[in-house]
């Protein structure tokens, strides 16, 4: 096949981690014959530099012209300034809505051989294999902000048809996963919240009644997310309440370092990112962890591109990277030697070439 893919490095480790995930997908192109045309731009602190926007126009016409993005990180004390006027977390704002991606995918798996980075126990962790579908253009986040001498608002709204969508884009995931969505809201408080089910209740007896729904408060999901992680196959919830429960989940795994993420729209591109902002602590020294960027390849090939044999490839073969040992300095054992970026990838492609 062939596809247009643009790709935003970003800063920090976003340019390390990315150039692996650039080998494995070109690993890729070579075995099953496609033909990605990889086209680079500029997003966040690095934009800012060289044009003085984080999301410059040429950006967002490379990715809009694209069948998917794959972004690396954006941020970095040089652009740290919280009242600077222009700062890096705005481009990833921008090409959100540019793009209209208004589903944030996150999957969480727990690999055996890496409990050991996670500070939950070994038993509390075996078969968790979930996914938190956030709503990502709407809610309090987006909503009117007032400030006055003494007080302050932030208004929540969300739209039925906000809603369905969200809904629909979790329940076709759960369709072809264990069929078990959970739906994550405050109904006993909030108003937004009412709507939200109601919604929810509505599209998945219509449209869905092959997949189990269940509702769940959020303060209830928060503990069961630590008690009985497996229970879950899909979360879908709403903007704030997401952001919330995916650091919490991503915790599950041990490190972000091995989370992928996509957001998406309605149409089939998408943008593809690992979880990890850029990590400027160890930014430069070629000691970051690509898995989660190489995973995001993966999701990027299913959902962007319905190549599902080869991102079942892509993620069997980080499985055995990992599982030969090769662990970069957030996954490793205390007193064990660390993988270097580019080992860590070499791992990658040695499997890939074997499956
Ligand atoms: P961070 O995710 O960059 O780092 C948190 C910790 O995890 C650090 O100790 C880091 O070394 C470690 N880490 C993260 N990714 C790793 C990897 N792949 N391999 C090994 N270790 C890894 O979060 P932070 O320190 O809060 O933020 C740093 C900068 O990143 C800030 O400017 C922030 O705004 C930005 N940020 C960007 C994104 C994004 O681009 N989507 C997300 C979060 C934070």
């Amino acid at each position: 096949m062939r596809a247009g893919i643009a790709v935003l490095p970003g800063d920090g480790i976003g340019p390390e981690v990315v150039a692996e995930a650039r080998r494995v997908l070109a690993a890729v192109a070579d075995r099953w014959g496609h033909a990605f045309t990889l086209r680079e731009a500029l997003i966040g602190g690095a934009a800012i530099d060289a044009t003085g926007t984080a999301l410059p126009d040429e950006t967002l016409e490379i990715s809009r012209a694209a069948d998917a993005v794959l972004l690396g990180a954006v941020g970095g004390p040089k652009w740290d300034d919280p009242r600077g006027k222009v700062r890096p977390e705005q481009g990833l704002l921008a090409i959100r809505k540019g793009l209209g991606l208004y589903a944030n995918m996150r999957p969480v798996a727990v690999t055996p051989k890496l409990a050991h980075a996670s500070p939950l126990r070994p038993d509390l962790l075996a078969g968790v294999d979930l996914v938190v579908v956030r709503e990502l253009t709407g809610g309090i986040y987006f909503g009117q902000k007032v400030r006055e001498k003494d007080h302050a608002s932030d208004l929540c709204l969300y739209t039925v048809p906000e809603v369905e969508r969200i809904v629909r884009t979790a329940a076709r995931l759960a369709r072809g996963r264990r069929k078990k969505l959970t739906s994550v809201d405050k109904a006993n408080v909030l108003e937004t919240s009412r709507l939200w089910r109601e919604v929810t209740e509505r599209v998945m007896k219509q449209e869905f009644p092959d997949v189990a729904l269940s509702h769940m408060l959020v303060d209830a999901c928060a503990m069961h997310l630590i008690r009985k992680p497996a229970d879950f196959d899909v979360i879908v919830t709403e903007n704030m309440f997401g952001d919330i429960l995916t650091d919490e989940a991503s915790m599950l795994a041990g490190s972000m370092g091995m989370l992928p993420s996509a957001s998406l729209g309605d149409g089939k591109r998408g943008l593809y990112e690992p979880i990890h902002g850029s990590a400027p602590d160890i930014a430069g020294k070629g000691i970051a962890n690509p898995y989660a960027t190489i995973l995001s390849v993966a999701m990027l090939l299913r959902h962007s591109l319905e190549l599902e044999t080869e991102a079942r490839a892509i993620e069997a073969a980080v499985g055995k990277a990992i599982d030969r040992g090769v662990l970069t300095g957030d996954l490793a054992a205390a007193g064990t030697k660390a993988a270097s970026t580019e080992a860590a990838g070499d791992a990658v492609l040695e499997a890939l070439r074997q499956s």
